[in-house]
């Protein structure tokens, strides 16, 4: 039987769409490898990776295993007053990968509330210790931490929900976005204004909030890691929390297996999501250092005040314990430094095209800033008709393919972005 797509268009919604007259979408039966499978049978080269999650690939042997050896164990205990093995080993594997002053972690289901679990140990840290006026945060511009409300509150004020929600967003200190590229010179006027920020208010700021290295959803920038560690340095001197939000970037993404590693910092809190499941189930961690966790524990409410009905689904646990353990394996980072290399070569034609602004590439990910915004729903079919899958927004063309994809289709990948510019 055929996907009721008249049904799908009128009865369910879809990521950032109206129910009135939405864009097409498309029915895929089948992933495997770097493809993705239509209805009608025609394949097409994943250029998404289903934002930045299917690291390994679709359909993958070893993390099928693991689910459905989980599967046939138990599929869900609720985690108050239980423990598993699949949590146990995957916050042991975690914990060997990330660096080492986290050593607690937070399973939580989703990247939004990742994030919203971030924000609440960072204030809840500061209310238990003698500061209990430290409660705001501050964030930069062209920054994206996921939709739930704490989480929009922090997202760019522009770019995000801010204006719809105003009145219900608490708020919080934005700073101009980091100007200097990653690969240019660090301009000191990129750090100045926080500089200047925490030296007014640092006694009501709980946490910076930022993106190391990749500003993702806010415009697909990539920005110099000096500004990264002077963010660290400074937070330090002012007695402020840096959460690092690695939902996108962690486990390989940007070249480093963690994009804080671009700048030899560690953060006091951070968030992982997105491929730490290989794509397969919605989980991401938050996790902090000892120093966060004690602050917490010794709180009023004397513990962290969150606890998912589906928290440490075993499932999910399962699958990205075989994630983070094929990651683990190393083979990553020559397939993303290959990735980078092959993306840097193909996409540099493109700064011919007139309608080309800027061409950016970072590790796995590959960006094409036009001038103008583009029209999805053209540019979605132009991609389809051509055999990938490549899903544009504003005025942002990238890639961020699965680590595993072959040369051959990421050859399919950027010759199609290439025809898209007219070069
Ligand atoms: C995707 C993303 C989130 C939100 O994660 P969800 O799983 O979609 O809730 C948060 N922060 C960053 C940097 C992201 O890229």
């Amino acid at each position: 039987m055929s996907i009721d797509l008249a049904f799908d268009r009128t009865h369910i919604w879809h990521p950032y769409t109206s129910m009135q007259n939405p864009l097409p979408v498309y029915p895929v039966v089948a992933a495997e490898g770097c493809e993705l499978v239509l209805e009608n049978g025609q394949r097409l080269i994943d250029g998404t990776a289903s934002w930045w999650s299917a690291v390994h690939g679709y359909n993958h042997p070893a993390l099928n295993a693991a689910v459905t050896a989980q599967l046939g164990k138990m599929a869900h205990v609720m985690f108050g007053g239980i423990t598993h093995q699949p949590a146990v080993e995957l916050c042991k594997q975690l914990l060997s990968m990330v660096p080492q002053n986290l050593t607690k972690v937070f399973l939580a289901d989703s990247g939004s509330i990742a994030v919203e679990v971030a924000i609440k140990m960072a204030l809840q840290y500061w209310l238990a210790s003698e500061t209990p006026q430290k409660q705001k945060l501050i964030s930069l511009r062209k920054g994206y931490h996921g939709d739930t409300f704490a989480a929009m509150a922090v997202c760019d004020p522009v770019d995000g929900m801010h204006d719809m929600f105003a009145a219900l967003l608490p708020q919080h200190y934005f700073l101009p976005a980091p100007q200097s590229r990653f690969d240019g010179d660090f301009l000191q006027s990129d750090i100045t204004p926080l500089q200047q920020l925490l030296a007014e208010k640092h006694t009501e700021i709980a946490a910076l909030i930022l993106e190391p290295i990749v500003q993702g959803y806010g415009g697909m920038r990539f920005y110099h890691p000096e500004f990264l560690r002077r963010a660290r340095t400074l937070c330090d001197e002012y007695k402020v929390l840096l959460i690092a939000d690695e939902i996108a970037t962690g486990f390989g993404r940007s070249g480093k297996l963690f994009a804080c590693e671009h700048a030899g910092i560690a953060p006091d809190i951070m968030c992982v999501g997105k491929a730490l499941s290989g794509g397969y189930i919605t989980l991401a961690a938050t996790l902090c250092t000892d120093e966060v966790a004690r602050g917490i524990s010794v709180s009023q409410a004397g513990g962290l005040m969150h606890g998912p009905t589906f928290m440490a689904n075993p499932l999910a646990c399962a699958v990205a314990h075989a994630s983070l353990t094929l990651i683990a394996k190393g083979n990553w980072q020559a397939q993303v430094a290959a990735i980078e290399a092959q993306l840097q070569q193909e996409l540099a034609p493109c700064r011919r095209s007139l309608s080309v602004k800027d061409v950016r590439v970072l590790g796995a990910i590959g960006v094409l800033e036009m001038h103008n915004k583009v029209d999805v729903g053209a540019l979605q079919q132009q991609f389809v008709e051509l055999g990938v899958w490549i899903r544009p927004f504003n005025n942002l063309i990238y890639v961020m393919p699965p680590f595993i994809i072959s040369s051959e289709q990421l050859g399919k990948l950027t010759s199609a972005m290439r025809k898209v510019t007219g070069v």
